[in-house]
């Protein structure tokens, strides 16, 4: 199949606040050119779950009668945004992706919506997701599949796919995803976009349907780093109601955007560009390397020496806590209930059984293993120790680097199908993602090139912990120079 060669231009935020503010523009017409377009393009994609135009309506109202009062407008006034299915808003669905949470509506809203909402952001719909967040692809969702907007025969990503590809495909400025291996930066990757993973406890997960809770992280996608700086500067911050989140001030993320990269230093981990790179990720990556080169920045080769163990121990962590967290659809507090069982036993057993699909089973069957007695010290506990290692080969590397650039992904998107019936080889395809999500640091994916077929590429930018403005500083740089 050939690529789609049409070219989307997003708005950006400044663009639509703008013209919400200056009259040229009403919030309530953006958000129905926004509809319009998920009405026309998502049918091929199909990043949407679910969208309600009437609550999206009416909050943009209030900001069309604001800006018609004169008043200040908040800083994402009038911004369509959609918000993956693992994120709840009070009174709508929150499928997670599972068939197990048909029907659930949730009875509060995520922090991080709310805050979004607050600042005058629209919401469109719910996003489609792999289920529970488990996935690379998105074809674990028990809705159907998302296609990449940018060549509808390949996936757009996972776990966050929906998210990725409704910025991808300009219906949406922003959206929310998380990412617990990758999901936000490996779609945005595969999708052209801009994808941020804020350090832990920097945006709170309160709201969040729990994968692996010492591992999952809220963060946005756009179409262009400002856009990811300003929108990270709002859903980040204190929440009260996540014990895990932290009280460090958050800093004007777009302050220091365009301060360029002379004479920082950036490292260059030789473990990210061994075998299994794909040839034409490896032209690119290196090739924003040079410019980042050219325009100052002092490229350090870097070792990270325990990075060969970080897949298979991000696949013990990560398994082991959802093990944990998915012990409570039950089908009887949420959503769907198998009918026909006989006794309280049969219900759990069948809910659970024709609730979840088979990739989040082999997870729960994977992680109850690790964590079974005889087991716990073998896997679990060894698993917790590389851990550690994995963060102290980062710390090391950020004594000497104020960041650190790897490919985000060792491919381009690949085929739909391509890899579904072999979970090792997906597993493999988080090798430069999960050692950031181990390590509890920040890091973000930026575009900075396309493949012969146009497909886009990636670059990931790793930060230091809360040291988001530094990471977006250099993805602005990779922007420009791009
Ligand atoms: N692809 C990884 C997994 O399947 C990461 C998923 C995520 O970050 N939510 O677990």
């Amino acid at each position: 199949m050939t690529v789609e060669t049409t070219e989307i231009k997003p708005l950006s935020i400044d663009d639509i606040r703008a013209s919400i503010e200056s009259g040229t523009s009403r919030a309530t017409a953006i958000a129905e050119s926004y509809f319009e377009q998920i009405q026309s393009r998502d049918p091929q994609i199909h990043s949407y779950l679910s969208v309600n135009r009437e609550r999206a309506f009416e909050r943009a109202a209030r900001i069309d009668d604001l800006a018609a009062k004169g008043e200040p407008l908040p800083v994402l006034a009038g911004v369509p945004v959609g918000i993956k299915d693992v994120l709840t808003i009070e009174g709508l669905q929150a499928t997670a992706g599972s068939r197990i949470l048909e029907g659930y509506r949730a009875p509060y809203t995520a922090t991080s919506v709310q805050k979004l909402e607050a600042a005058g952001a629209i919401t469109l719909g719910k996003l489609n997701c792999d289920e529970f967040a488990m996935g690379s692809s998105n074809e674990n969702s028990a809705y159907g599949a998302v296609h990449n907007p940018h060549a509808l025969d390949r996936v757009p990503g996972g776990s966050s796919g929906g998210s990725a590809a409704a910025v991808a495909g300009g219906m949406a400025v922003a959206t929310l995803g998380t990412d617990t291996g990758g999901s936000i930066r490996q779609p945005a990757s595969f999708c052209g976009v801009v994808g941020i993973l804020p350090t832990y406890g920097r945006v709170s997960r309160y709201g969040l349907i729990a994968f692996a809770s010492s591992l999952d992280r809220v963060g946005p996608f756009t179409a262009n780093v400002k856009d990811a700086a300003t929108v990270l500067g709002v859903i980040a911050g204190h929440d009260p109601m996540d014990a895990t989140s932290s009280p460090l001030p958050v800093p004007d993320y777009t302050a220091d955007l365009d301060k360029g990269v002379s004479g920082l230093r950036l490292g260059v981990p030789a473990e990210y560009f061994a075998e299994g790179l794909d040839a034409e990720v490896r032209a690119a990556i290196e090739r924003s390397i040079d410019q980042l080169r050219a325009a100052g920045a002092i490229i350090k080769p870097i070792s990270l020496p325990h990075t060969r163990y970080a897949v298979p121990t991000y696949y013990l962590i990560a398994t082991a806590e959802a093990s944990a967290n998915l012990a409570r659809f039950d089908g009887v507090r949420y959503g769907f209930r198998a009918k026909d069982a006989n006794t309280l036993s049969a219900m759990y057993r069948k809910s659970r059984d024709l609730g979840f699909g088979a990739e989040v089973k082999r997870r729960i069957m994977l992680g109850t293993y690790a964590l079974s007695a005889g087991y716990y010290d073998a896997y679990y506990k060894k698993a917790q120790q590389v851990r550690r290692l994995l963060t102290d080969d980062f710390l090391k590397a950020f004594a000497e680097v104020d960041a650190i650039l790897t490919p985000t992904a060792p491919t381009p998107a690949f085929k739909l199908g391509e890899k579904s019936d072999d979970p090792l080889s997906m597993y493999l395809a988080d090798i430069y993602t999960v050692t950031a999500s181990l390590a509890g640091i920040c890091g973000l994916s930026v575009p900075c090139g396309q493949s012969a077929e146009g497909l886009p590429i990636g670059l990931q930018v790793l930060g230091k912990h809360f040291d988001e403005a530094m990471i977006l500083r250099v993805a602005q740089a990779v922007e420009r120079l791009n």
